[in-house]
């Protein structure tokens, strides 16, 4: 087991960004406490300041932007060990986004430790200022005259943070750090970072720019966790039970394609629910453009004997498509491997392969897709169409659903 704290990746950062010299220190300070890598969590953030993951041989958790602390919080919870220590790195961009995270997790006085990295701005999309860019750099950029920034060290304090601090120069970086690691509760600490592609590209500038060095500390004790002693919804799971049987012995995907309006996602989803009353995992996803009720409609759908891990479909088993939307978005994943039910209407001529059936003109265009599935379903006896009529159920469309279901009945 290796007891180095960092990794052999590559610093991801600029030529002279310092958020590599914050990285180096967090190891070393983490190292001379004595952790181990596996008793570190490290929850970051989006921004440069969350590209640190790979560098760390600790357990690291990637969160959303500004979101960090508040998953922080989870884990020091979920954890609730006082020899492991959680981090929570983030930028002064996350800090800005998060703030209201970060002040709920020093009120509430959770065991971890937050260390925001402050580059004066937001580094990543391109040197935007941020809540926490101090006033002499926005004042020099003629930026937000008059607007102070948020005093992250002193907000924490009040909030109720055990220890909260600012850093600026790198000869102070290990003492405030081991510090900030080592106080029971929540802490805080901002250390300045040099963004030379935005910012700053000598230590002079940063410490000219940076707000003063502080450390402020309230006496607290940590808050102990408590939990509700109950069973987990894995244990309470009872299972869907099986109703009908399938043909389906293993993994098979099953496209819908059609048009916005057109049924075609609540077809996927009752196709589904049918094969989760047959027993099978099953899982839907469905794409349409964000003008829902014009343009094409998609869905694929897995029906699968094993829990479905991959829920990515890039070759169908079965294709169904009931409308000229349908066939341009679907028409590449034609082959002779591919089982494919086709509209009548549509001119499928080229692919010789394709199996062309009345459904718009017997079930209508809202019912053409369920139309084909139970096409497919008369045709291969994979399900029992039973299932998909149990599925249907009590929907508040079921009567034009079930008509859709037995449209073609006669007619295969
Ligand atoms: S953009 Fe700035 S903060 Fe981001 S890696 Fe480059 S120098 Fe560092």
């Amino acid at each position: 087991m290796t007891t180095n704290m960092l990794t052999d990746v590559k610093m991801p950062f600029c030529p002279g960004c310092g958020h590599g010299i914050i990285v180096k220190s967090i190891s070393k300070s983490l190292e001379d406490i004595g952790y181990q890598p596996n008793d570190v969590v490290i929850v970051t953030d989006i921004g440069c300041a969350g590209l640190v993951d790979p560098l760390f041989n600790t357990h690291t958790v990637h969160g959303l932007h500004g979101r960090a602390p508040a998953l922080g919080v989870g884990v020091a919870m979920g954890l609730n060990n006082k020899n492991k220590k959680v981090i929570v790195i983030q930028g002064d961009g996350g800090a800005t986004i998060g703030l209201q995270h970060i002040l709920e997790a020093a009120r509430r006085n959770i065991n971890l430790t937050l260390i925001v990295f402050n580059n004066l701005l937001y580094g990543m999309t391109g040197g935007q200022i941020s809540g926490l860019s101090t006033d002499k750099f926005k004042s020099d950029r003629d930026l937000e005259p008059g607007i102070p920034p948020f005093d992250i060290v002193r907000l924490a304090h009040e909030a109720g943070a055990v220890s909260s601090a600012r850093v600026v120069s790198p000869r102070n970086f290990n003492e405030y750090l081991k510090k900030a690691l080592d106080a029971p509760g929540f802490s805080l600490i901002e250390m300045a970072s040099m963004c030379t592609s935005y910012a700053v590209s000598k230590l002079k500038e940063l410490e000219e720019y940076s707000e003063e060095e502080n450390a402020l500390t309230n006496r607290r004790a940590p808050v102990e966790a408590t939990f509700r002693q109950t069973s987990s919804l894995f244990d309470r799971l009872q299972g869907i039970p099986r109703m009908f049987g399938s043909k389906i012995h293993q993994r098979l995907g099953i496209v819908l394609a059609g048009s916005a309006g057109g049924g075609v996602q609540s077809a996927a989803m009752l196709l589904a629910k049918a094969g989760t009353l047959s027993g099978l995992h099953s899982t839907m996803k469905g794409e349409y453009p964000v003008t829902v009720g014009t343009g094409f409609s998609i869905a694929e759908v897995i029906l699968s004997t094993e829990p479905v891990h991959y829920t990515g479909l890039n070759k169908p088993d079965v294709l169904i498509i009931v409308s000229e939307d349908g066939l341009s978005v679907a028409k590449h994943l034609i082959n002779k491997n591919v089982l494919v039910l086709a509209d009548d209407k549509l001119d499928v001529s080229q692919y010789p392969e394709v199996i062309s059936m009345p459904f718009v003109q017997e079930a209508g265009k809202r019912g053409a897709a369920l139309s084909g599935l139970s096409e497919w379903i008369r045709r291969s006896g994979m399900l029992e169409l039973q299932s998909l009529v149990e599925a249907i159920g009590k929907h508040k469309h079921g009567e034009s659903l079930l008509k859709a279901l037995f449209a073609l009945e006669k007619k295969s």
